[in-house]
């Protein structure tokens, strides 16, 4: 069976190898003409997407980038530490939480594929997607055609296959802004971080903002606010130098939403070296994944407003359930129905849980709620993603 997966991001990067250790013939087709290192945001794999990344024998591919966590540190407004706790499955360091920039987590994951012999096509854009009884046909931005036996949509948030094949499904506004940035560790600038392997929630008046450092010092720093959206554009992204910005830059927007609190938020926001914005976006439950051949994962089927922080391990997920749905089953309507039937309500209840985080903050009173971590790994997931349990075997999830 030939797969052809559009998107080599997380989803895609990881769907190929859950594919090709099935023993599929698979393809990945890439728009960024190289690895993306450069994707700005940082994002935390949690234990399940550890788990996940474990069963695609990709832990050491992984653990050879980014930082561990191994503990929660949450301060109130006034920067009192009010409860530190362990994150995850701390003790077991395959599945520790783990701090990564999204672009190095996808070029590692891209290069383990291209190590395993998958051929990762880069600089090639679908535009179009034409279906047949004997395949599907993608057509790209350079003319080239790729025909498959399925096609599998890893092309995230704003997914050119689930436009083509399912169109009238659009994300929609979760009801923040997010900032993120990186401060380096200056003398003077950064307070001082806390507990190596920690990550620090800031309950504050106004947002909900979490930090962690890395072994070099470095901290990587997030923020959620409410509000109205940023306008939509090409992109909602934008940066500013440190003192480049008019006052209506994001930096100056965040920082005025920090300096209420008495926490480490506003000296981290002032003396990062770009602050990126965008907005909290998801999809709305009950959409199709599927279209005859094609198939959606990830950010592409069911993305999430990022405040569970759990989209990558939800697409790490993804890839694990996928390829032994379609290694157990290889008729792909079937697959893709027990695909569907296991992923669903845990998607879903995804996207609900961080809407309801997003939409609850209420701005500029009031405290804002922080990410919410999943306790320990559930019986029913452990099923789902042990790479040797068959599908068939697992209680689907209740709905
Ligand atoms: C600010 C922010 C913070 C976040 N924090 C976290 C976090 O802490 N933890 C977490 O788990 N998640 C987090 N997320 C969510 C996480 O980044 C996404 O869930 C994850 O990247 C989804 O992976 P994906 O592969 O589905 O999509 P993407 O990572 O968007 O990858 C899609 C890929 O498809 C390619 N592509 C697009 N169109 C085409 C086309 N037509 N043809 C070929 N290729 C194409 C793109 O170039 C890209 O490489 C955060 C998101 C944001 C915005």
């Amino acid at each position: 069976m030939r797969v052809l997966v559009v998107g080599g991001g997380i989803a895609g990067s990881a769907t190929a190898l859950g594919l090709h250790k099935a023993g599929l013939d698979v393809t990945v087709l890439e728009a960024h003409p190289d690895t993306a290192e450069d994707i700005g945001a940082f994002l935390t794999l949690g234990s399940n997407g550890m788990r996940a990344l474990a069963e695609l024998d990709a832990t050491d591919a992984v653990t050879a980038v980014g930082f561990p966590l191994t503990s929660l540190r949450l301060l109130d407004d006034q920067g009192t530490e009010v409860a530190h706790t362990p994150l995850g499955e701390a003790d077991d360091p395959v599945l520790r939480y783990r701090c990564l920039r999204r672009g190095a987590l996808n070029a590692a994951l891209q290069a383990e594929a291209v190590r395993r012999g998958v051929p990762l096509r880069h600089g090639v854009r679908l535009v179009s997607v034409a279906q047949g009884p004997d395949g599907v046909t993608a057509r790209c931005a350079d003319g080239t055609t790729v025909t498959a036996d399925l096609l599998v949509g890893a092309d995230g948030l704003h997914s050119t296959v689930r436009r083509l094949v399912l169109p009238g499904v659009r994300p929609v506004y979760a009801g923040q802004r997010v900032y993120y940035g990186y401060t380096a560790a200056a003398p003077g600038t950064a307070p001082a971080p806390g507990p190596d392997g920690a990550i620090t929630m800031v309950r504050g008046s106004a947002t909900a903002f979490g930090y962690a450092v890395s072994p070099a010092g470095e901290t990587y720093w997030f923020a959620r606010a409410g509000g109205e959206p940023l306008p939509t554009g090409a992109s909602a992204e934008q940066s500013a130098e440190p003192s480049a910005g008019p006052p209506a830059d994001p930096r100056e927007r965040l920082l005025a939403l920090l300096r209420a609190d008495a926490t480490p938020a506003a000296a981290l926001v002032g003396a990062a070296g770009a602050v990126m914005v965008t907005n909290a976006t998801e999809l709305p439950l009950g959409a199709s994944w599927h279209a005859g051949r094609v198939l959606l994962v990830g950010d592409a089927a069911h993305a999430a407003s990022p405040a569970t922080g759990q989209g990558a391990s939800m697409a790490l997920e993804d890839a694990v359930v996928l390829a032994k749905a379609l290694r157990d089953l290889r008729e792909p309507a079937a697959a893709y129905a027990a695909y569907e039937r296991h992923r669903r309500p845990r998607a879903e209840h995804n996207i609900t849980v961080s809407g309801g985080l997003s939409r609850g903050t209420r701005a500029p009173s009031g405290p804002a709620p922080v990410v919410a971590r999943p306790a320990g790994p559930d019986e029913r997931l452990l099923a789902q993603l042990a790479w040797d349990t068959p599908l068939s075997a697992v209680p689907p999830e209740p709905r």
